[in-house]
């Protein structure tokens, strides 16, 4: 964990508390012993883990340094987590929502929330297209998170309708982020969003370039959006 630290604090510029830091040890623990049983994620090394998913998810504070920090955000297709779940530990305030249609992902979520007594998380197995026409989620969230979900003009469609106006959302992209991003600007316009700004990251050890992408929501989302499920994946707005 030191070097996870040391990395954090180049990065990031945050000191991690040796609460944090066990809370990251034990959350990886628990993510290598579960992946024997289920396949949660590909990458299975200690190292890979840290730098991949923990030091991954943690750099969107990158993209609020700027602004408000936000004080919802929701998490769609969180798989075991990411990047919602580090995020949460970095900052203890912060109201999480973590959303996953498949019910393992979530389980494994869940047990992580209990193992490390996180508090404000709330879990939900549900589609992104569904909670977007709920009126307990649509247009409540400061932000709307998600990585290695969908492609950007699928992706705006899932995470528009549940930004507030004024808030924002954040797709964590690898190199294709700035094509998709052009691909997909009829759909933020039509979905009321406005892209910000593209942020590089460079993650130390990793020669893939990785994307912050961020759209602030200019305007209400229109009634239609989205559209009902497996819609919005496979005829995406052009
Ligand atoms: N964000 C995690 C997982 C990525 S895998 C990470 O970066 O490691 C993509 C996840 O999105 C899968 O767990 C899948 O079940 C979920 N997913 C895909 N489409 C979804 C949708 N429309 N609504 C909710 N979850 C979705």
């Amino acid at each position: 964990m030191e070097k996870f630290a040391q990395d954090v604090q180049n990065l990031l510029g945050i000191k991690l508390t040796p609460r944090q830091r066990a809370a990251f040890a034990t959350y990886e623990q628990e993510l290598l012993a579960w992946n024997t049983r289920f396949n949660l994620t590909a990458i299975r090394d200690p190292e890979g883990i840290r730098t991949k998913h923990f030091l991954d998810s943690l750099t969107c504070i990158l993209a609020w340094r700027n602004s408000t920090p936000p004080q919802s955000l929701i998490d769609i297709g969180t798989g075991a987590g990411f990047p919602g779940l580090p995020l949460k530990i970095l900052l203890p305030h912060l109201e999480v929502t973590l959303v996953d249609s498949v019910g393992k992902k979530l389980a494994f979520c869940r047990h992580i929330v209990e193992v490390l007594k996180l508090e404000k998380v709330t879990l939900i197995q549900g589609r992104a297209e569904e909670l977007g026409q709920d009126p307990a989620h649509r247009e409540r969230y400061d932000w709307a998170v998600a990585r290695a979900v969908a492609n950007m003009p699928v992706l705006v469609e899932y995470l528009l309708p549940l930004v507030r106006v004024g808030g924002a959302m954040l797709a964590q992209k690898g190199a294709s982020g700035p094509a998709e991003t052009q691909g997909a600007e009829r759909a933020i316009r039509i979905l009321g969003g406005q892209l910000q700004q593209i942020l590089p990251v460079y993650l130390p050890g990793v020669a893939e370039e990785r994307y912050l992408i961020v759209i602030r929501k200019q305007s209400a989302t229109p009634p239609s959006y989205p559209r009902r499920v497996g819609l919005p994946a496979k005829k995406p707005i052009q």
